[in-house]
């Protein structure tokens, strides 16, 4: 099914431009409904008059992705996975990044210092805080009580969603009646198992994991579930090590996305998930190789997953303080895959305050790129500097680009200072420029009437650059002297 028009949206609306849902017209709403940024339930005419429920449903049905969310967890860390509408993220965009979740053996003695450190666990990176997604609980004891102690544990001590994982239906349900109100994702229903469980999910609503690697085996469990009942499903095609399995994992991911995306069939049309976790049970570890190694081996399938839209993948590594390198490389990567191609990388041009500047401060000068501008001023924070920043309209192009194209250049720095009244705030007239735009140096001095000072290429080079050469006095006699001239 094609992508819905927002007019086919407001076909279905109730035209009569109330407002009562925020927005000023009903054709505005369905925009924002396409994009995801309101809900259905937002038009109280929808939800409450029942003449509308014909239309309503069909609405339901039209702004349905192929590929279905579902949700894991409540509360303001539930994760939504899948959800998606385009196979490849430049055909239109990702909603729902990977969600990562990490593995945890039920019979830890660490678990509870375990969970508290991953939901904590913050990254700030180019704006953006990264988090961890949730906690797969493994059944490892083999015992059902210590299993249902553990999950109930963690939910006294962490808001984060909770894979419920075991392959004994027994032990797995006794774990999920004791924490069913945190919404947990039931993994896993097996071609032996699906009744019980199947039963389970369906009298408390809960979504539940298929593991199979055999596409038709998967299928017909996906449709027998349907059919019974089960409203969200996660399908796990299996995550193979060793020679030649990569292509395996790789290809049973990408054919369930296709099936699901492309063809739009309803057995399919579930968010998809990987264990990289998996290598620690399929992998011999011995002492031919150091522990990094092995952990890199999970992480490239990690890494892997998440260039190809996989919905949720469980990783081993990452428990432990020392392994956040692990989770560094996955986030970032994550970061960088799940961004919206539509929204241009840029931000505000201005001036930036940082810190409590005084009448010598320096000003540094950038592009308006999200990329540059917020690791630059991260870098300016993190050096405790009082300092200003003056971000210039590059049209959102990084430095070096911007340069070689003329989007940054002498003439529009010259505009941003005085636009934006940088020597007003200060009493000099100096302007430290990025290393990339040394170049510009000579043309600035002459367009912005100023002393210009090439700094560092890489902003992370400001302390050591303002240790050593920062001398705003020397720079000022040096001006004046010129203006004499
Ligand atoms: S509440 Fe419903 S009917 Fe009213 S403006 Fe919004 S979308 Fe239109």
């Amino acid at each position: 099914m094609a992508r819905p028009s927002p007019l086919e949206i407001y076909a279905l609306l109730d035209k009569s431009n109330c407002k009562e849902c925020g927005y000023d017209t009903c054709m505005a709403f369905a925009t924002d409904i396409l994009e995801r940024k309101v809900k259905i339930k937002d038009c109280p005419h929808l939800m409450q008059d029942p003449k509308q429920a014909k239309k309503r449903d069909k609405l339901i049905e039209v702004i349905t992705p192929p590929q279905k969310p579902v949700i894991i967890g409540t509360g303001d860390r539930a994760v939504t996975v899948g959800g998606e509408e385009v196979l490849m993220r430049h055909q239109l965009t990702f909603y729902n990044q990977t969600a990562i979740f990490i593995e945890i053996a039920d019979d830890d003695a660490d678990l509870e210092e375990i969970v508290k450190y991953l939901t904590d666990l913050k990254i700030e990176r180019i704006g953006d805080v990264l988090t961890l997604d949730g906690i797969a609980l493994r059944n490892v004891s083999g015992d059902a009580d210590q299993f249902k102690l553990a999950a109930k544990k963690i939910t006294e001590i962490s808001n984060l969603p909770i894979i419920l994982c075991s392959f004994n239906a027994e032990v797995l349900l006794a774990a999920a009646e004791a924490i069913k109100e945190n919404k947990p994702l039931l993994y896993a229903i097996t071609i032996d198992s699906w009744e019980r469980i199947g039963k389970f999910a369906i009298e408390n609503n809960l979504p539940v994991a298929i593991v199979s690697s055999n596409l038709d085996e998967f299928l017909s469990l996906s449709a027998t579930l349907q059919k019974f009942g089960v409203k969200e499903i996660v399908l796990d095609s299996g995550t193979y090590f060793g020679p030649g399995n990569l292509s395996v994992t790789y290809d049973n991911i990408m054919q369930l996305r296709t099936v699901a995306i492309n063809k739009e069939d309803l057995n399919a049309c579930w968010p998809v998930m990987g264990v990289p976790a998996a290598y620690w049970s399929q992998v011999k570890i011995g002492n031919d190789k150091e522990l990094w190694e092995h952990q890199y081996q999970e992480l490239i399938m990690g890494a892997i997953m998440e260039s190809i839209d996989t919905n949720l993948i469980v990783l081993h590594t990452g428990q432990k303080k020392e392994e956040i390198w692990a989770l560094l490389a996955l986030m970032t990567l994550r970061q960088s895959v799940f961004s919206d191609p539509r929204i241009y990388p840029a931000v505000d041009p201005g001036l930036y305050i940082i810190g409590e500047p005084e009448d010598m401060a320096p000003i540094f000068v950038t592009s308006n790129y999200r990329m540059t501008k917020i690791p630059v001023e991260q870098d300016l924070k993190g050096a405790n500097l009082n300092c200003w920043l003056l971000v210039v309209d590059s049209e959102g192009i990084g430095i070096e680009s911007a340069v070689a194209g003329g989007q940054f250049n002498a003439g529009s720095i010259a505009e941003a200072v005085k636009e934006f009244g940088a020597f007003d705030k200060v009493k000099h007239r100096i302007l430290i420029l990025p290393g990339m735009a040394a170049r510009l140096s000579g043309a600035l001095e002459d367009e912005a009437d100023a002393f210009v000072i090439v700094g560092p290429r890489d902003s992370s080079g400001i302390p050591k650059f303002m240790d050593s050469q920062w001398k705003p006095e020397e720079f000022m006699k040096e001006y004046e002297s010129w203006s004499k001239e």
